[in-house]
């Protein structure tokens, strides 16, 4: 019987990480640095190609091992210009990443997990319940086989926003591990002030994320205006209520200029009334904090609608009025489901979604 023996994917390795693999092949540590330049900077994805190693390290590092993306299964583009990836992984899960160009620069959102344990009532991510946590070199992976299919250049202005499906702050450690590599500049270069990382309000997470000397930025996904409503709409507010998540947030060390951002995802006639804005000017009152505010994107199986524009702009009038910066999102490609809370992997071939489990 033929034993076939898989090899190891390199992405997601650190530089530290790269440098034990040369040592451990006899090779000086700088070759590790030399391979790490490689796969993030330079994006190299054949390790026969990579001359600048020496010839028997990279007979054996090609033997066992690989540089591998994710595999774009399908993508849905939108009228807007947004496109809607569907990623496959190694184990036949898959995932969604999506692509949004400006006149000016690109912001990915990316997927942190294989569906989402958090049930926030207004997701379709939700809906599919928890499958797994993704690995770093698979976060990496949506970035780099996205700017490989859009051929975005090293050094382009790129703005990476853990907002796709999943809850980041449950899969810190590797969410950090990707963010120390996205930003370093001999990884991919992007700098830290491009990333954000938005939560749902996993409390005892946000200090953890606080002590990390490579900090990307911080959202929250707020959505409510008091316990009880935040709890309709999000359950996890049960186990984390909002009037710890504010002293939380009041406490996070922000950096000169920078502001917390809250999510606000308008829902007609649940959370987007005059009192509920008044309410949210008073719990974000004295906090450097500005405040998104996101036209829900309905959809059949969910029962909530949009709210109207004139709805929108009252409630972002009272923010502003109390000295609450408030910015109307709204949601790019929603023609493909690719806009916030719409992220379900529709159009996930049968078989994907089948050995995907979903
Ligand atoms: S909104 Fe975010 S945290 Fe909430 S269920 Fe959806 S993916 Fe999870």
């Amino acid at each position: 019987m033929r034993v076939v023996t898989r090899k190891t994917n390199l992405l997601g390795l650190s530089r530290q990480e790269l440098e034990d693999l040369a040592e451990a092949h006899a090779q000086p540590r700088y070759r590790g640095r030399q391979l790490y330049h490689a796969l993030y900077a330079r994006r190299e994805r054949n390790l026969a190609a990579l001359t600048n190693l020496d010839r028997q390290f990279r007979a054996i590092l090609a033997a066992e091992n690989e540089i591998t993306y994710p595999e774009i299964q399908r993508a849905f583009e939108s009228c807007d210009g947004t496109i809607r990836y569907l990623l496959g992984l190694s184990d036949g899960k898959s995932i969604e990443t999506v692509y949004m160009p400006e006149e000016d620069r690109v912001t990915l959102c990316l997927s942190s997990q294989v569906g989402c344990a958090v049930d926030c009532r207004f997701c379709f991510t939700a809906l599919l319940g928890m499958q797994r946590n993704l690995s770093a070199g698979e976060m990496l992976g949506q970035v780099l086989a996205v700017a490989a299919a859009r051929r975005i250049p090293h050094g382009a202005r790129l703005n990476l926003v853990f907002m796709g499906m999943g809850e980041p702050l449950l899969n810190l450690p590797a969410v950090m591990k990707a963010v120390r590599i996205l930003a370093d500049p001999q990884g991919l270069g992007i700098p830290l002030r491009r990333i954000t990382v938005s939560t749902a309000g996993i409390t005892p997470r946000i200090p953890d994320l606080a002590r990390e000397p490579m900090r990307p930025k911080l959202a929250i996904s707020l959505n409510a205006s008091d316990e009880e409503q935040r709890t309709a709409l999000m359950p996890l507010n049960k186990k984390y209520p909002l009037a710890e998540l504010l002293r939380v947030c009041r406490a996070y060390p922000l950096r000169p200029r920078e502001r917390l951002t809250f999510e606000y995802v308008l829902l007609e006639g649940v959370n987007d009334s005059d009192a509920d804005a008044q309410r949210v000017a008073a719990l974000l009152r004295g906090m450097r904090a500005k405040v998104n505010l996101i036209p829900y994107n309905g959809g059949p199986a969910l029962p909530y609608r949009a709210s109207p524009l004139e709805r929108v702009l009252a409630f972002q009038q009272i923010l502003t009025e109390r000295g609450i910066p408030a910015f109307i999102r709204i949601s790019r490609g929603q023609d493909i489901r690719a806009a916030c809370g719409q992220l379900s992997l529709e159009g996930a071939d049968a078989t994907a979604a089948r050995e995907a489990g979903l």
